[in-house]
C-alpha cells in the first residue's frame, strides 16, 4: 500500500504575527528512495525562532522557503528505507526533515544519532541546534572569563538555559532574564543562576542595576530591542555582546527596531558581534563531547517542551513568540 505523507506547507509570507493561515495542509504518496536517500519516518520536529526568518522574503544567511514548499524545519526520525549502505531501516537520524510525517532525503544531509544515549528531544536541543549556538556562541564570542558577570535573555529557552550554566561552569555570575516569576525560579533554583529577572514584571532597567551593580561583561542576546537598549546602558570596559538572535522583533510587521545606547560600546570600549551556529559545523564534534561529559557529570541539565500530535503544529510554533515554551520546544508528531 502507498504510504501517504502529511505536511504543513508555505501558504503565504506572513504579514506580522505568524498566524495558522499562512500555512496549508496537504498529503501526497511518498516516492520510493532514489539512490543516495532514504525514506525517513518524522519522530519529532524542532520548533524554532529562525523558522520565521526563513518564511519571509529576502536575503538571509539561508534562502527563504518558497511559497507551495513544506516548510523547513530540523527534526529527529527513523529510516523506514534506504538506498545507501550508510544507513539501515531503523537508524535513528537528525536533518532537516521538513514539516512532514515522512520524507525523502538525501542520505547524506542526514546524521545517524544513538537513541539509547539520549531521549530524542534532547538531540534536537543540548545535543542539537541549540547546544551549538550555546557553546560557541557564548565560549567564542562572548568569551568569558572566571569572574565576569554574564547576562543572558530567553534564559529559560532552548538557547539560554544552556547559556548560563555554561557560563557557571566556567565560574562566571550568571543574570538570567526570562518572562515570568515560574520561568525565573527554574533559572534560579533549577540551573542554578545566580538572579533572574522577570522582564514582563516591574521596570527592567532598575532591576538590571539592582542585579549587575558593577556593571556586565557578557550579553548573550537572544531577544534584541528593548531589552538590548537596556542592557547596553550597563555595560562595563571591554564587554562583549554576543547577538544570537532578535526573537522581540521577528513578527514587527515594519522594520527592525535597532538599538539607540550602541554609543556604550564606543565609550566602553566594547564589542557587539553576530554569529550564526551552522558556521561552527565543523567544530560541532566539540561541543557535543563537553556537554555530553557535562551532562553525565550532572553539571548541565536541559529542560524540553514538548507538544503532541502534528496537527497542532501552526499552535505550537506561536509558542515561542508568547512565550508559552519552557525549555526546547518539540512538536512530537505521532505519540506512540
Ligand atoms: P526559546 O528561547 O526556546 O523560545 C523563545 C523565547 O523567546 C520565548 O519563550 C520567550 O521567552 C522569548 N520571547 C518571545 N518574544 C519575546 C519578546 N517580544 N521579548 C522578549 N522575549 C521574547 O528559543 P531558542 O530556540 O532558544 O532561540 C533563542 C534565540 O536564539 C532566538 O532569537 C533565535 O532566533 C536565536 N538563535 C540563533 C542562532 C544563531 O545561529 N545565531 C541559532 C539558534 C537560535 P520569555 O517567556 O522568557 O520571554
Amino acid at each position: 500500500m502507498t504510504k501517504m505523507n502529511r505536511q504543513f506547507r508555505l501558504a503565504k509570507r506572513p504579514a506580522g504575527m505568524v498566524s495558522a493561515s499562512d500555512f496549508s495542509r496537504a498529503e501526497s504518496p511518498v516516492e520510493a528512495p532514489g539512490d543516495g536517500e532514504a525514506l525517513v519516518q518524522t519522530r519529532f520536529l524542532s520548533l524554532d525562532p529562525a523558522m520565521r526568518g526563513w518564511m519571509n522574503e529576502g536575503k538571509s544567511y539561508v534562502p527563504p522557503v518558497g511559497i507551495g514548499e513544506v516548510m523547513r524545519a530540523g527534526g529527529i526520525g527513523e529510516v523506514l528505507e534506504s538506498s545507501d549502505a550508510a544507513l539501515q531501516p531503523g537508524d535513528t537520524v537528525v536533518g532537516m526533515l521538513g514539516v512532514q510525517t515522512l520524507g525523502t532525503h538525501k542520505s547524506n544531509s542526514l546524521r545517524k544519532v544513538d537513541p539509547a544515549l539520549a531521549t530524542l528531544p534532547k538531540y534536537l536541543g543540548v545535543l542539537g541546534m541549540p547546544g551549538m549556538t550555546a557553546y560557541f556562541g557564548l565560549l567564542d564570542v562572548g568569551q568569558p572569563k572566571a569572574g565576569d558577570t554574564v547576562v543572558v535573555s530567553g534564559a529559560a529557552g532552548a538557547v539560554g538555559q544552556l547559556v548560563g550554566q555554561i557560563a557557571k561552569l566556567k565560574g562566571c555570575r550568571v543574570v538570567g532574564i526570562a518572562g515570568g516569576a515560574k520561568k525565573c525560579e527554574f533559572a534560579r533554583k533549577e540551573l542554578g543562576f545566580d538572579e533572574c529577572l522577570d522582564h514582563r514584571a516591574g521596570d527592567l532597567r532598575a532591576e538590571l542595576k539592582r542585579a549587575c551593580p558593577d556593571g556586565i561583561d557578557v550579553y548573550f542576546d537572544n531577544v534584541g530591542g528593548e531589552i538590548l537598549d537596556l542592557v547596553l546602558a550597563r555595560l562595563k570596559m571591554k564587554a562583549r555582546v554576543v547577538i544570537c538572535g532578535a526573537i522581540s522583533q521577528y513578527n514587527n510587521a515594519g522594520p527592525m527596531k535597532g538599538p539607540a545606547n550602541y554609543m556604550s560600546l564606543l565609550v566602553n570600549r566594547a564589542r557587539m558581534e553576530g554569529f550564526v551556529v551552522f558556521d561552527y559545523a565543523k567544530r560541532y564534534g566539540e561541543a557535543v563531547h563537553d556537554l555530553a561529559q557535562w551532562m553525565k557529570d550532572g553539571k548541565l541539565q536541559s529542560r524540553e517542551h514538548v507538544v503532541s500530535g502534528f496537527d497542532r503544529f501552526p499552535e505550537a510554533l506561536l509558542m515561542l513568540f508568547s512565550g508559552a515554551n519552557h525549555g526546547k520546544l518539540v512538536l512530537d508528531v505521532e505519540p506512540q
